[in-house]
């Protein structure tokens, strides 16, 4: 803990903590310290983890990057904190992150913008953005880190870390702070599969705090690594009998030659390992983008409407009445993204638009689940690249949000469809994208994350 203190300090100008309390970390490292020295021998007792600020903390600030949790000291800790702290690793601090999770860059933190440590005139990806660049620039050896639409695998992949975002259910949402409940879920940053594949037994499993949370028995999910793929074991090669299936709607136009070039070379390696590439097709990704900015804003719009200066959180300084008090302390407590997406998500859920928008975006959703399904028949898990393209320029899309949204395309309809996926580092960019990494897609058909570490440790 306090090597990584010490680095934490080093690397300030990264901005990817929003608080760090060397004295709350040191009394948790001695605690498990005690531990150690009375025998436990659990795998993860007196290492250091970094909390996304998403995840409420007792003793330390929550934000979600907001101003308008700006000081906020939750009274209990999320299932995900909990469940860390039981196992005995020790906080470091809290990670920075777009405002309630919306983003793609980490640019919308009300606490600044974060810096790629690959190169810093670049974005890490985001919201996960201070998780990713933690974990990338060593100040943390894992990091916590939540994916509604993507923000665990882009930030993963456009800051060269590991990072998967299980299937919908398996991590509890207890205590973190909702931006669209019916596709938040929470998962690790590390530097490798086998690490989050020891994270994720910590971090899974059911909670009956959360309605959501799967009624599945725990599973290790390190049971698969360093195995062959065939279950007898007798195949040569180590992936031999697995099928990767490959969605022509993540190689075509809009794909940037160095990403495109990053994961063929990934694909190759997988065919001498011993699997077979096979195509599939997933038609309806491209509409993934309006159906998930109409789901996500709607949800978040319900789920923002408890930040009204009463229960929780900023409040006004002056105000006239009961409403105008609510209005103010809206106004100055959320960001620009933030107050656009409860705009979008109380227009699509009004009456008159209801049906229009937010029904058929739902109905939409179903056909997208209905993709995989049928992709799944052919293959054992998916590949792709996670983004468009490599980390761009800080400020680049900054004032375009569209921009910003349709550089998610490959990433939204795994969670649309619940379905388990991850980021591999696969290489860099090319050109003046050299210093810029590359992430492997790997997606999982539901509860398939054990075998999908396999296939991604396996490459690592
Ligand atoms: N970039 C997407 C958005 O802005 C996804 C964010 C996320 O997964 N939290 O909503």
């Amino acid at each position: 803990a306090q090597h990584y203190l010490k680095r934490i300090d080093a690397a300030n100008a990264l901005n990817a903590f929003i608080q760090v309390d060397p004295e709350l970390t040191l009394a948790q490292a001695k605690s498990a310290d005690e531990r150690i020295a009375k025998g436990d021998t659990g795998a993860l007792v007196g290492l250091p983890i970094a909390h996304k600020d998403v995840f409420v903390t007792r003793g330390w600030r929550s934000t979600a990057g907001s101003k308008m949790l700006e000081g906020y000291v939750s009274p209990f800790d999320a299932t995900v904190v909990e469940r860390f702290a039981r196992a005995g690793m020790v906080t470091l601090g809290k990670t920075n992150m777009d405002e309630f999770a919306m983003g793609s860059s980490n640019e919308n933190s009300a606490f600044g913008a974060v810096k790629n440590p690959w190169d810093t005139a670049a974005v890490p990806g985001g919201s996960s953005g201070g998780s990713a660049a933690a974990v990338a620039a060593r100040l943390a050896p894992a990091a916590t880190a939540t994916d509604t639409g993507g923000s665990i695998r882009q930030p993963a992949s456009f800051s060269g870390v590991t990072g998967i975002k299980p299937t919908y259910g398996r991590v509890s949402r207890y205590g973190m702070i909702a931006f669209a409940s019916s596709l938040d879920q929470g998962g690790p940053m590390a530097q490798s599969a086998a690490d989050c594949a020891a994270l994720l037994n910590a971090m899974a499993g059911f909670d009956e705090r959360d309605s959501t949370s799967l009624t599945r028995d725990d599973e290790d999910y390190t049971r698969y690594l360093g195995k062959t793929w065939s279950a007898d074991g007798s195949d040569a090669k180590p992936l031999a009998g697995l099928r990767i299936g490959l969605p022509k709607e993540y190689f075509g136009a809009g794909l940037a030659d160095d990403v495109r070039a990053a994961v063929d070379a990934a694909l190759k390696q997988y065919e001498a390992l011993g699997a077979t590439l096979v195509p599939v097709t997933l038609p309806k990704t491209e509409l993934s983008i309006p159906v998930y900015y109409v789901i996500a804003p709607a949800e978040a719009s319900s789920n923002l409407s408890r930040f009204d200066g009463v229960r929780f959180g900023h409040r006004a300084a002056q105000y006239r009445d009961l409403l105008d008090m609510y209005k103010k302390s809206r106004a100055e407590g959320f960001g620009h993204e933030v107050k656009r997406r409860i705009l979008v998500g109380t227009y699509v859920l009004s009456h008159g638009y209801y049906d229009a928008y937010y029904l058929q975006a739902q109905k939409i959703r179903r056909i997208i689940a209905q993709d995989f399904e049928e992709a799944f028949k052919s293959c054992d898990v998916i590949m792709g690249p996670v983004a468009p393209s490599v980390a761009w320029d800080i400020g680049a899309k900054g004032d375009d949000p569209l921009q910003m949204y349709l550089a998610d395309v490959y990433t939204l309809s795994i969670s649309l469809a619940g379905l388990p996926g991850m980021s591999v580092p696969c290489g860099f960019g090319a050109g003046a994208n050299a210093k810029r990494p590359v992430g492997l897609q790997i997606v999982g058909n539901y509860f398939n994350e054990a075998r999908m570490l396999q296939v991604a440790d396996a490459f690592q």
